[in-house]
């Protein structure tokens, strides 16, 4: 009977700590992001209790596969942290492809959903400095099949729920939220405070010849709450045609004096893949005060003055 348990510890023999992470070498990323197979790959994420599987590719980063975590768990990437059997996920820009995945291996997830802490702006755009990007550097990103392949593979995943249909004739404006409609970091008591003055009177007329559709670096939640506090969605005046949030963007790489950067951009070509019929190159122009986000089509975008309600 007495079980003689010399030890309790009957698990796997410990693993030496890897000295240092193999995964994050921000030199070969731009490498990588050449050569990476976008070879579709099943993952499983294990996250309160309950396991999830996700399809991300090689070149996907790591900030995209929390993406598509985000998508089935609704817990923003920003609120995540990824563990992985001996490896340290601190660097959202690797590749997964840089990362010695095994099929019988899961990733652990930690993070809470937005709902709890919606008070607390999730996404933060102003993280990253809005770098003034050469143009040389602009040719090459948008130019790079590994780029165009994330694209279409991205207008595949995303759907684009309209709210309101298409119009025939019309051209297309897409604007940003913050600091463009909005200055969301300014204290107020009332959001309409913060709203960029003269915005619906703005809305009313471009919608005489534009559909409009709306793209935040953000959850579809914070993106409907949003509009509905500053009467977006129920003013007489104009029909927003469609809502977009963060899981439209796709994670590029721009090299500048051998500096590499990552960031997220909105591509509009994922609006004109949905909407051949109505949307092109040709009738669509993008307003945000990042000029990053127009990396992937820099000849529609215009880059517009933050809108800052007050200075403190
Ligand atoms: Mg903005």
């Amino acid at each position: 009977m007495a079980e003689t348990s010399s030890s309790s510890s009957s698990a796997a023999a410990p693993a030496p700590a890897p000295s240092s992470d193999p995964a994050v070498d921000p030199t070969a990323i731009a490498s990588m992001a050449e050569e990476a197979p976008p070879e579709e790959m099943t993952l499983v994420v294990k996250w309160s209790g309950k396991e999830y599987t996700v399809r991300a590719a090689g070149d996907d980063t790591l900030g995209e596969l929390k993406m598509r975590i985000c998508e089935v768990t609704d817990v923003l990437p920003k609120r995540q942290k990824l563990l992985y059997p001996r490896l340290m996920l601190k660097d959202d820009s690797v590749l997964l492809s840089s990362l010695p995945l095994k099929p019988s291996l899961k990733f652990s997830m930690i993070g809470t959903v937005e709902e709890e802490i919606l008070v607390d702006r999730p996404d933060d755009p102003e993280v990253l400095d809005d770098h003034e990007l050469l143009q040389d550097e602009v040719t090459a990103i948008k130019d790079k099949d590994v780029y165009r392949q994330k694209l279409i593979r991205r207008a595949k995943q995303y759907k684009v729920k309209l709210l309101n249909p298409c119009r025939e004739g019309k051209r297309l404006l897409v604007l940003d939220i913050d600091y463009t409609l909005f200055d969301h970091k300014s204290p107020a008591e009332n959001p309409l405070e913060l709203m960029r003055p003269f915005l619906h009177e703005f809305l009313t007329a471009a919608y005489a010849e534009y559909d409009i559709m709306i793209w935040s670096a953000t959850s579809m939640k914070w993106v409907q709450l949003k509009m509905e506090q500053l009467g977006v969605l129920s003013n007489p005046g104009y029909k927003i045609t469609a809502l977009l949030d963060h899981m439209g963007m796709i994670t590029v790489q721009s090299e500048k004096h051998s500096e590499k950067r990552t960031f997220d951009c909105k591509p509009l070509g994922l609006i004109w893949t949905k909407f051949p019929e109505y949307y092109n190159e040709n009738n669509t122009i993008m307003f945000d005060d990042l000029r990053r986000n127009f990396v992937m089509n820099p000849q529609n975008g215009l880059v517009i003055k933050p809108f800052r309600a007050r200075r403190f």
